[in-house]
């Protein structure tokens, strides 16, 4: 027999599986000895008063001998003969694009820009101390994309769109955590992720598909009908294909401006521009657990949301336990980004501190650049940090939080984990009011839900500029082609549709289905 219970248990018993199995025996009116397995299926924090709770489920099995508890295999068959697809960027949409297109029978070639993991962490801690912004190799371009060096959270909202138990068992397949498959909130960690993305480009090219490193696209091509026939890559070499997945990311600014060139239709969407705040952890852990972290305590982590005049102002990619990096791609720009390892123990809790803008937000003097206008901003407001840093490469501009809300230049900051330094700088003043006015509201009004957020313990940094994308590459509800040329399958983060690991890696998986289904129709009407 076997039986999902709900148990509601303390932090320390939760951590004790002898006392889970305890309760579990308790609930159900039997010995512990009469249970042959069981297994957690949700695990859930709920620290909402002084009395800290965990709420498990569990499957319990007994008066049965214990099932075989296997996890979702996954066997991925050979696919080197069948026909191509081209597929640019390996990041999460890329990679599980490619994974879906062996699925369905087809070769994927995948392009990367960037490097195998291995070579790319050589120059991220060159990046990491201050020598200098590596613009084909760094925290956005490479093996697995943005995701690899990040906190690797998993959880999305936008479970409409796809089946995330599905990619939360890719993952695992390729190494991750069996704890992703039932934490509330699941997270791979930046130490776990490299091999991760490792074995998923291994199936790829174990099951016959083709994975190139260090090609970057510099072109598309297409036919008198506007069907595409391959692509052209910086080194001169042409790919040949009828259909082609774009899944390079939000950061190829490069890739975006091909487009524009040659006339392929863009739009302009809203997005989220803002600061990174850093707080000692264990400030955080007090608010939140209203007492001390104990050591069966995760660091806490907060989600906080708010209307300022009209726009939101919201924590974005909050990493408790986190290092702030420098997660830029263009030389003369500072972006900042956060990232924490699997164990979520560094003395620090950072988290992106957004404001929404709209494209009407963009200030005039960008209109000229049309439907780039917000990219267009978007570098400018990089760049703005890049000139407030006092010319020290990639050391990032940041002041005290209070003094940023009171508008006084920081004489001393806190300490930070931003490896290559910070340094002190009015961001007060040169953050554009309609940015900066609506954070310092937010601060305030954030430091009455957790009451101690705003202090100079804290610090802001400069920028978070990349939280989404400023343009969406449309697509056909329908088809998932672009409107304008056959064939092409825009996705992921870069094409506005998706926002984070596991939203991109489904929609990843929607390409793939998509331009399986468009070759399948031209192979019927071929017959
Ligand atoms: C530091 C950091 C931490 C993050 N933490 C989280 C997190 O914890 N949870 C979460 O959900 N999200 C997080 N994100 C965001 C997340 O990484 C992205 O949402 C996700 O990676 C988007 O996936 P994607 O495949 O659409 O694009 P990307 O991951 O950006 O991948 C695009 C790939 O395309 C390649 N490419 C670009 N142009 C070309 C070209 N011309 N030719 C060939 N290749 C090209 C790039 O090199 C890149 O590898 C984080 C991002 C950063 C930078």
């Amino acid at each position: 027999m076997h039986h999902t219970l709900q148990l509601v248990l303390t932090p320390e018993e939760a951590a004790h599986p002898e006392v889970i199995r305890r309760k579990a025996s308790e609930a159900l009116a039997l010995s512990p000895d009469e249970i042959t397995a069981l297994r957690i299926v949700r695990k859930s924090i709920d620290a909402r008063s002084q009395r800290i709770k965990v709420n498990l489920s569990v499957e319990i099995y007994w008066k049965e001998a214990a099932p075989q508890l296997s996890f979702p295999d996954f066997s991925y068959p050979f696919v080197g003969d069948k026909p191509p697809v081209l597929v640019i960027g390996a990041g999460p949409a890329g990679l599980f694009a490619s994974l879906k297109l062996i699925e369905l029978g087809f070769k994927p070639i995948l392009l990367e820009r960037g490097k195998r993991v291995r070579a790319r962490k050589v120059d991220i801690a060159q990046i990491n101390r201050n020598k200098g912004m590596q613009a084909e190799s760094n925290y956005c371009f490479g093996e697995g994309g943005a995701g690899t060096f990040s906190d690797g959270k998993l959880y999305t909202r936008s479970k409409k769109k796809g089946n995330v138990q599905n990619i939360l068992n890719i993952f695992h397949y390729h190494g991750a955590n069996e704890n992703i498959l039932y934490e509330a909130h699941p997270h791979i960690g930046s130490d776990k992720l490299p091999a991760v993305v490792t074995a998923m480009v291994k199936t790829i090219t174990d099951s016959g598909g083709e994975v190139f490193f260090e090609k970057k696209l510099t072109d598309i091509l297409w036919d008198d009908a506007k069907n595409i026939t391959g692509c052209k890559t910086s080194d001169g070499e042409s790919f040949e294909a009828k259909a082609l997945i774009l899944a390079s990311g939000h950061s190829a600014q490069d890739v975006y401006q091909l487009l524009h060139d040659k006339a392929v239709r863009l739009e302009a969407k809203g997005f989220a521009m803002g600061v990174r705040v850093e707080h000692p952890q264990e400030l955080i852990d007090r608010i939140q657990y209203h007492s001390a972290r104990s050591e069966y305590l995760p660091a806490a982590s907060y989600n906080l949301v708010q209307q300022v005049e009209g726009r939101g102002v919201y924590s974005f990619c909050m990493c408790p336990g986190g290092h702030i990096v420098p997660a830029g791609s263009v030389p003369e720009e500072i972006v900042v980004n956060g990232m924490s390892a699997s164990h979520r123990n560094s003395p620090y809790a950072n988290s992106g501190i957004v404001v929404e803008i709209r494209p009407e937000d963009i200030p005039a003097e960008f209109s000229s650049y049309g439907v780039l206008a917000g990219l267009k901003f978007q570098q400018h407001f990089e760049q703005l940090a890049y000139r407030n840093n006092g010319g020290q490469g990639l050391k990032a501009p940041a002041q005290a939080l209070e003094d940023f809300v009171k508008g006084r230049v920081s004489t001393t900051l806190p300490p930070c984990s931003y490896l290559p330094g910070i340094i002190s700088s009015p961001l007060h003043f040169w953050i554009p009011e309609f940015i900066s006015g609506r954070l310092r509201e937010a601060f305030k009004l954030f430091d009455r839900k957790m009451k101690g957020y705003l202090t100079n313990d804290a610090v802001i940094l400069g920028v978070e500029s990349r939280s989404s994308s400023a343009l969406r590459i449309p697509r056909n509800p329908e088809t998932g082609q672009h409107p304008d040329v056959g064939g092409l399958f825009p996705c992921g983060e870069g094409s506005g549709y998706s926002g984070g690991i596991t939203s991109s890696a489904i929609d990843g998986e929607y390409a793939a289905t998509a331009a399986a289904a468009f070759l399948n129709n031209l192979e019927k009407e071929r017959k």
